[in-house]
């Protein structure tokens, strides 16, 4: 096996032992879809979606593996819908991405359905998380303080709000040590949980 056929088995394993894992069905997805298996990749998507319905990247990763697999009419439904939960979220990169992707198949940009932007920032709103598939909205809270004291601390701080950041702690960060089997005392395990904090935060780069 691969190591990315490997990565596959365990993420379907995941995906299979905690189906209702949203993070599970998304790397799954990913794997599937770097590895060329884009119909199973396609059922992956749409099951993070039924689990996450607001998570926007994930109709942008969707709607580009049914373009992969040949189904174009399917792809432009997925990335309007997609476009407008993006729109609404404010995220602004998949939205610009699905965007770019529906204008070269020539299909046109839904309506956005955001108040028409000023100039400044409408006060009163949330705090702006950056967690794709934050259920938060409008209702989301900065964190009282960073977690930790460096440079990721307040990286966190500044783009992720408090709910998103327990659910992290609480939920998501004791399914990856379980579930991955992770040795945090060795670097690679160490590396790999640093890896799925920065996936599930949407803090890659
Ligand atoms: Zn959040």
């Amino acid at each position: 096996m691969t190591d990315l056929e490997n990565r596959i088995a365990q993420f379907r394993k995941m995906a299979s032992d905690d189906p209702d894992n949203e993070l599970g069905h998304y790397r799954l997805g990913q794997l599937l879809m770097e590895n060329k298996q884009f119909d199973q990749a396609v059922e992956s998507f749409k099951r993070t979606l039924e689990l996450s319905p607001q998570f926007s990247k994930v109709f942008q990763l969707l709607g580009k593996t049914l373009l992969e697999s040949g189904k174009k009419e399917e792809a432009a439904t997925v990335l309007k819908k997609g476009w407008g939960v993006a729109d609404e979220r404010g995220d602004k990169l998949p939205r610009d991405e699905m965007g770019k992707m529906l204008v070269e198949m020539g299909e046109s940009l839904p309506e956005s359905k955001r108040p028409a932007q000023t100039a400044a920032p409408a006060g009163g709103g949330g705090f702006p998380c950056k967690r794709p598939g934050c259920q938060q909205g409008s209702s989301a809270r900065k964190l009282p303080a960073p977690p930790f004291k460096d440079e990721f601390g307040s990286k966190v701080f500044e783009n992720i709000c408090a709910d998103c950041w327990t659910d992290w702690l609480r939920n998501y960060s004791i399914k990856v040590i379980n579930e991955m089997r992770l040795d945090l005392s060795t670097e690679r395990g160490q590396a790999e949980y640093d890896r799925h904090m920065l996936e599930f935060l949407g803090l890659e780069n």
